[in-house]
């Protein structure tokens, strides 16, 4: 059984900040224009959210209405803007599970999904964004795994048109949930030849694969580097948690502990990377869920970040 470390009163007096310490926080530039209310109810709404980063905002499943609206509402000239796909939802009438199924064996799904991806990256160009993400999902059936590889080629050879098309980079998530596209190097030969597009490594997902495939998500990590681009943090111990709270904030009180990922080793083992990385942070946001949670988690990993690059271009 787990517990929720943000949760239960002992733990939470440890991670709570005193007065001035939050407001030291909300200084650093941040957490500093957000409102956690507007933050937390969006996340509980999934309309319209976003996420907060280094100067960078990811904003995700806007209505078809109020996208442009709710995407200036967090716009800030500081900060850099990536779209998440899908951008809108719903979408067609379709839902959110209809948008990336690029390693679906059915070819009209795939093809619904693409159209999609191409509306997404069309208003992300709009908005100025710096890169459109999108996950690589899969239908009901199990493919072999000759068959996922090809599947991943095709869809991965057409997302990098419509990156091509619009000038605009698309990272491709890592998720290791597919039942035999899943491996690092499945993805690096998929991605590898494509310059306009980049990967995304994701701490949660990566930890869930090690779990679900008894793999080092810290080899991985260094395999992948190459190819990373942006980095999405969240953290859980198991399944049963994910399911019941979703993404729990990174912070140091449960870095690679009691089946939690060590975010700090996976950012050490990818910071000497050439290329900027972008971070985003990706917490879900529940009833137990503390602000002053967030943001220690946020700047403990600021700190440690900041670290990393000045050591990697001495
Ligand atoms: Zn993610």
């Amino acid at each position: 059984m787990f517990s929720i470390p943000y949760g239960i009163p002992s733990t939470r007096q440890s991670v709570i900040m005193s007065g001035s310490d939050k407001r030291l926080a909300r200084m650093t530039q941040l957490w500093p224009t957000i409102d956690f209310e507007d933050f937390f109810n969006r996340k509980v709404k999934t309309q319209g959210y976003y996420n907060p980063g280094f100067d960078t905002w990811q904003m995700l499943q806007c209505t078809s209405d109020g996208w442009r609206k709710e995407t200036e509402s967090v716009a800030n000239n500081r900060m850099l803007l990536s779209i998440h796909h899908p951008y809108v939802v719903p979408w067609k009438s379709l839902g959110r599970d209809q948008s990336s199924n690029f390693l679906d064996p059915n070819q009209a799904a795939r093809s619904t999904s693409l159209q999609w991806l191409t509306d997404s990256v069309s208003r992300a160009k709009e908005q100025n964004a710096q890169f459109v993400l999108t996950h690589l999902t899969h239908g009901s059936g199990k493919p072999t795994p000759e068959q996922a590889e090809n599947l991943a080629s095709r869809s991965v050879e057409s997302i990098a048109r419509i990156s091509e098309s619009f000038n605009m980079p698309i990272h491709i998530e890592y998720l290791g949930y597919h039942p035999s596209f899943h491996l690092p190097e499945k993805f690096i030969s998929a991605l590898e030849d494509y310059p306009n597009l980049g990967l995304c490594l994701d701490t949660g997902h990566l930890n869930r694969w090690a779990q679900i495939h008894n793999m080092d998500p810290y080899q991985a990590a260094s395999k992948l580097s190459p190819l990373i681009e942006s980095v999405h943090l969240w953290n859980t111990s198991s399944n049963l948690e994910y399911r019941h709270y979703g993404h729990v904030p990174v912070h140091n009180s449960i870095d690679g502990v009691n089946g939690y990922i060590s975010v700090e080793r996976i950012l050490q083992t990818i910071a000497p990377a050439k290329h900027p990385i972008t971070i985003i942070f990706e917490p879900s946001i529940h009833s137990k869920v503390e602000e002053a949670f967030i943001t220690e988690g946020m700047l403990w990993i600021k700190h440690l970040w900041t670290n990393l690059q000045d050591h990697a271009n001495d």
